[in-house]
């Protein structure tokens, strides 16, 4: 099909310097939890983009030079020669199908606490480091010998990314992560020298790399700039006012402009609390300042919003990190005019948290991001079917969705049976929650994809007993029966049922999902740690209930520590009058009470209650699975050569966690079984000599 001609703005080559995008589409830099650590994992990922037409497409930050790093956070690095090989197997992954390539160096200032290397880490101003997790650390102010010697650092940074082949060079100076951000902030630059004061004199040293860098390569890459549009600590950071006076000042400084939003949290807020494009006021006007291309994010997944984003005159680029890794051929389909099959970004942040906990990134929507390299997943192709021809799916939750679909596209005839009467499982219900409406489209992409083809069949309204299954007679059957919330406060304090009181209403996250929401004094116990507590908090209180929420962790909702959202989930709860009480658990629940326990203490304090909702552990709904185990000798009479259980009903989880297990059993259907080897392919340190 071709594409439609509205959107034909998003394919007009764009100037950026003196190279040029093919496209509008920008793979903004972002992580991945794999970086240097997985450098071939990485390069096929950004690989899958380039095929999937983008027309820019970065790497994650880039440690540029030793004195200034991250870790624990596994990013990039380029420290010496012996970097660029992987970086050029990078630039040459992304280069494949014509898009630009580009390296963000990123020098991190008063963010580095400099763990690896123990270099003491240099910042404009002697401050403590700001990090994630407050590390007992001070960077120590630069005298004009090490601006000098950064300086230098930079151009030798920009000639290593030359020689691996990138195209473009970022600046890193956004999400406070940056060292030109640093200079360029009065909070981080209290200098009384000419690198500091006036906005010209804390600009100095972005002019000076930029000059230095120009110099130095020439019209053989473009520079572009990555600042945040608004710090969002008031006037005394680099507030939006000052971004455009800055803009304004260095109209034609940078061969584009790269604007990012706040800290990382404010500028990659979730779908619970961004809505898409949010960025649009603080840069709206921007370009009127510059002769030079602006690009900026805003979770995009819209073709049409993006046209009206050029149209608008507010960007030359599409900036896009997570609708990138949810659907990395997302160009591709807007230009074969294949909208809908567009697998859009839910805005969840599990692909964030794969960074924070140093593993390797996860995308609810896309199980192949990451796994490009490592077990050769491709996110639009699926090899063609093996021995067997016919796979019954029972539950159409996201882990049997996701299978449903991946089996069909490899050419099994696929029955999929769900109990309820619509499809979705989980997601039908949480997408019904207060802000997590988008979360729909985890079963709206699936959904519409199984209804275009003509080997699956859906059977709503299936309650498929064990008899049923084995009646059904296909080769193959997947269990993806998902699973339930205990109610008998079974979780982390408890790992055996704690005393409740009988005379007590008590309710679980699925009853509240099922309508079924009281009012009155609720106290929520949440031994979960993930949204689900803050989110039932907000639903109990938008229908009445006066609410006490109490977590033995000293955050709420302590995980989305990992999805950027904790603080904003705080933040909000307390403005909706939610009791919040940390570091509490519950000891035993009365019939008119809760007795809480201090977490480091253990002295209780009793709560009055007229109702509790407990937040805890899920069951696996796996009682189908179990009976089909115990009549496995009536398998080869039915035809059944094959039974696995995958999702929530083998081991309950995220929501990404399901879908993995969906696309992962489809793939590994008729497989040679790999026994006791690891799965996946993996890189190891090559040894140097001793
Ligand atoms: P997952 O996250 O693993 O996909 P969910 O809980 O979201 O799990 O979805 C499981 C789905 O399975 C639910 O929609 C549920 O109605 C359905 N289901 C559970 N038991 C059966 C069964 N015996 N027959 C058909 N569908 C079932
Ligand atoms: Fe979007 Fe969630 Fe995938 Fe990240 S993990 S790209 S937020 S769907």
């Amino acid at each position: 099909m071709a594409r439609d001609e509205r959107y034909d703005v998003l394919f007009e080559q764009v100037q950026i310097g003196p190279v040029t995008a093919k496209n509008r589409f920008y793979q903004v830099p972002h992580c991945n939890g794999g970086g240097y650590r997985d450098p071939s994992a990485v390069a096929a990922m950004r690989g899958s983009k380039a095929e999937g037409g983008w027309g820019v497409i970065f790497t994650e930050q880039c440690e540029m030079h030793h004195t200034s790093e991250i870790t624990p956070y596994i990013e990039l690095r380029l420290w010496e020669d012996k970097d660029i090989p992987q970086l050029a197997k990078m630039a040459g992954r992304m280069k494949e199908y014509g898009a630009l390539a580009g390296i963000q160096l990123a020098y991190s200032g008063i963010n580095g606490p400099n763990f690896y290397t123990k270099e003491v880490p240099l910042a404009p101003s002697a401050l403590p480091i700001r990090t994630f997790t407050n590390d007992p650390v001070q960077a120590r102010a630069m005298d004009k010998q090490d601006i000098r010697n950064l300086r230098r650092w930079f151009v030798n940074a920009v000639k290593r990314s030359r020689t691996a082949g990138f195209d473009l060079v970022c600046l890193y100076g956004a999400h406070g992560f940056g060292v030109f951000q640093h200079f360029l902030s009065r909070a981080t630059n209290q200098r009384n020298d000419e690198y500091g004061g006036s906005l010209e004199n804390r600009a100095r040293f972005v002019r000076e790399v930029v000059e230095d860098v120009r110099s130095t390569i020439g019209d053989t890459m473009g520079i572009t700039l990555r600042l945040s549009l608004d710090e969002m600590i008031g006037d005394l950071g680099f507030a939006n006012s000052e971004v455009r006076d800055f803009v304004e000042m260095h109209k034609d400084m940078p061969d584009l402009w790269d604007l990012a939003h706040g800290a990382w949290e404010d500028c990659s807020g979730p779908s619970r609390f961004k809505e898409e494009a949010h960025q649009k006021d603080l840069i709206r006007g921007i370009k009127e300042l510059t002769s030079k291309p602006v690009v900026g994010v805003g979770r995009f997944t819209s073709p049409d919003l993006m046209v009206r984003q050029i149209n608008s005159g507010l960007l030359d680029l599409i900036g896009c990190a997570r609708p990138s890794i949810a659907d990395p051929f997302l160009p591709k389909k807007v230009e074969e005019g294949r909208i809908e099959d567009i697998r859009e970004c839910i805005g969840c942040n599990i692909c964030i948290t794969g960074d924070m906990t140093m593993s390797i990134s996860r995308c609810t929507q896309n199980p192949t991001f990451m796994e490009e390299w490592r077990k050769g997943w491709h996110p639009e192709r699926m090899q063609a079917k093996g021995v067997s021809q016919t796979v019954l799916v029972v539950g159409a939750g996201p882990a049997g969705l996701e299978a449903a679909h991946a089996l069909a596209r490899r050419g099994y005839d696929v029955a999929l049976a769900e109990a309820g009467s619509e499809p979705g499982g989980r997601v039908a219900l949480e997408s019904k929650l207060p802000g997590l409406a988008a979360w729909g489209r985890v079963r709206d992409y699936r959904v519409y994809q199984l209804s275009q083809m003509g080997n699956v069949e859906t059977y709503l309204k299936s309650q498929l007993s064990p008899q049923d299954v084995l009646e059904f007679g296909f080769d193959n059957v997947a269990i993806a029966t998902g699973s339930r919330w205990r109610r008998d406060g079974v979780a982390r304090q408890h790992v055996v049922p704690m005393p409740i009181d009988s005379g007590m209403a008590v309710y679980t996250p699925d009853d509240l999902m099922a309508g079924n929401v009281p009012v009155g004094n609720v106290v929520l116990y949440d031994d979960d740690h993930y949204y689900m507590g803050g989110v039932l908090a907000e639903l109990l209180v938008q229908n009445g209930a006066n609410v006490t929420l109490v977590t033995p962790s000293a955050f709420v909702s302590d995980w989305t520590n990992n999805t950027l959202e904790q603080a904003t989930i705080h933040k909000h709860l307390a403005e909706m009058g939610v009791t919040i009480r940390l570091n509490r658990g519950v000891r035993q629940v009365g019939s008119d009470h809760v007795a809480t326990d201090c977490a480091y203490t253990g002295q209780t304090e009793i709560m009055p209650a007229t109702s509790v909702v407990l937040v805890t552990s899920r069951l696996a709904t796996d009682d189908l699975w179990r009976a089909l185990q115990a009549r496995k000798s009536d398998w080869p009479d039915a035809g059944i050569t094959s039974i696995k259980v995958i999702g929530d009903a083998q081991a309950p989880g995220p929501i990404a966690w399901a879908t993995y297990a969906g696309h992962r059993y489809a793939r590994e259907l008729d497989m040679p079984d790999p026994g006791d080897a690891l799965p996946f392919r993996r890189e190891i340190t090559r040894l140097e000599p001793d």
